[in-house]
């Protein structure tokens, strides 16, 4: 008989803490520069922004953050998400190592882990008087789990979409629209910026830089209105945190005893999804000592961990975020257009940055025609279609298992997202017409 492959949790074992991993770094944590001095940022000009608890969160040197109950009790709905052994892709790589996934897709209204951090965030909002949010959205999945959040907490949302995916992808804006967003592709004409872009090429495809100084211009314009943002921020990937710290409950079911996996393996776009599997396993490693390789896994279209600098740098295009020590591929870099759409960016987070620059975390990059042949092995083995960025990850994860073939080794990995929303990009490989 087949061994248990499914490890769930009941609601009330859902964390009632999320993990800060600032106090946990190896070096402190370079602090963020205002754009208009250059000198280090005073967290009140991020007031017009955000809502003061966000930004609290964005600087605290708390080790724990309580989830709010009324964050707690809208996430019930949804999680915890199952941690999964996934045999049969062992079985398919005839390897002795034990292969596990979070699977943050299964419940999740919008197929992946995004709506995690927007429960929270529109939570915030709504709590210190906020009406409206603005955001951009590039293939549309941060904008959908915003969208959601804000109908749930009663905000208007505003997004700006990548006009390229506009105009490509209309079942994500169908989506945003049904839970009542406003989405209008970017470059719109509702900023100069915008305007300036469009006189200069009417067809301007847009890119994630370009929707951010957008959004933010909106949010700053309008009153009662603030931005938010979905990933790279310091409170976006404690919010994420509870996926790991489930994780590691489930892991101890799985395996009897705790010492963690062997590696730990995410995607990596700005580093949320990563974040919240492996920053509560990485606290372990620096408190106890115990033996991990965090493995972050990115595109070679935007491959700023592997061929970046590690620098201050902008987060959006017209350079109006505050500058952020990272590994980056320049705030003017604009990726190719892969499938893989919450990989294209730029940058990544400053907290993930510290880490790979001691050390703790391992880059690996991987082409798209190799993450879709991942993605297929997968889908065959497990039956899930994965979204094309995790697919990225499961590639490292069938790398680092050929790799130890033969060794006691475990491998947990996070499945940030499902594929059905990504068909056209799955049409193309099976055609062999993908870039
Ligand atoms: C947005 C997205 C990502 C990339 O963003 P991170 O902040 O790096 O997690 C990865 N997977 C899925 C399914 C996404 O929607």
């Amino acid at each position: 008989m087949r061994k248990r492959k499914r490890f769930e949790l009941d609601e009330n074992e859902m964390p009632k803490k999320w993990c800060n991993i600032l106090p946990e770094l190896p070096k402190p944590l370079p602090p963020p520069l205002s754009p208009a001095t250059n000198e280090p940022l005073n967290p009140k000009e991020l007031e017009a922004l955000f809502p003061k608890e966000l930004i609290n969160q964005e600087i605290s040197k708390e080790h724990d953050i309580t989830i709010p109950k009324e964050i707690r009790e809208t996430l019930q709905d949804i999680r915890p998400s199952p941690l999964i052994r996934a045999q049969r892709l062992e079985e398919f790589l005839k390897t002795k190592v034990r292969i596990y996934y979070k699977y943050e897709g299964e419940r999740s209204p919008t197929g992946s882990h995004k709506v995690n951090t927007a429960i929270a965030q529109a939570f915030y909002n709504t709590k210190e008087g906020t009406e409206s949010l603005t955001t951009e959205t590039g293939a549309g999945q941060w904008g959908s789990a915003l969208a959601y959040a804000c109908h749930l907490f009663d905000l208007n949302c505003k997004v700006m979409m990548v006009k390229a995916s506009y105009d490509q992808k209309p079942h994500r804006r169908t989506i945003m629209e049904l839970f009542g967003a406003e989405v209008h592709p970017s470059p719109s004409s509702k900023t100069e910026f915008g305007k300036k872009l469009l006189s200069e090429d009417p067809q301007h495809p847009g890119s994630l830089g370009i929707a951010i100084s957008e959004a933010i211009t909106l949010a700053l314009k309008q009153e009662q209105t603030k931005y938010s943002l979905g990933s790279v921020l310091n409170h976006v990937l404690l919010h994420q945190t509870v996926i790991g710290l489930e994780a590691i409950q489930q892991f101890q079911m799985a395996e009897n005893e705790f010492l963690g996996p062997d590696f730990i393996v995410g995607c990596v776009g700005g580093g949320s999804n990563f974040a919240g599997l492996a920053y509560p396993f990485i606290r372990e490693k620096m408190r106890n000592g115990y033996e991990m390789q965090a493995v972050a896994a990115e595109s070679t279209a935007a491959s700023k961990m592997s061929d970046g600098d590690y620098r201050y740098d902008f987060g959006d295009t017209a350079n109006m975020t505050p500058l952020l020590k990272m590994y980056t591929l320049g705030s003017e870099y604009i990726p190719p257009p892969i499938h893989a759409g919450g990989l294209r960016y730029h940058g990544v987070a400053p907290s993930l940055s510290v880490l790979i620059n001691t050390g703790n975390v391992s880059p690996m990059k991987y082409k798209q025609q190799t993450a879709f042949e991942a993605a297929e092995i997968f889908a065959k083995s497990e039956g899930i279609i994965p979204a094309p960025e995790s697919a990225h990850a499961i590639a490292a994860v069938i790398d680092l298992a050929r790799e130890s073939k033969n060794e006691e080794k475990t491998i947990l990995f996070n499945l940030s997202g499902h594929g059905l929303f990504d068909l056209l990009g799955y049409q193309k490989y099976l055609a062999n017409e993908l870039e």
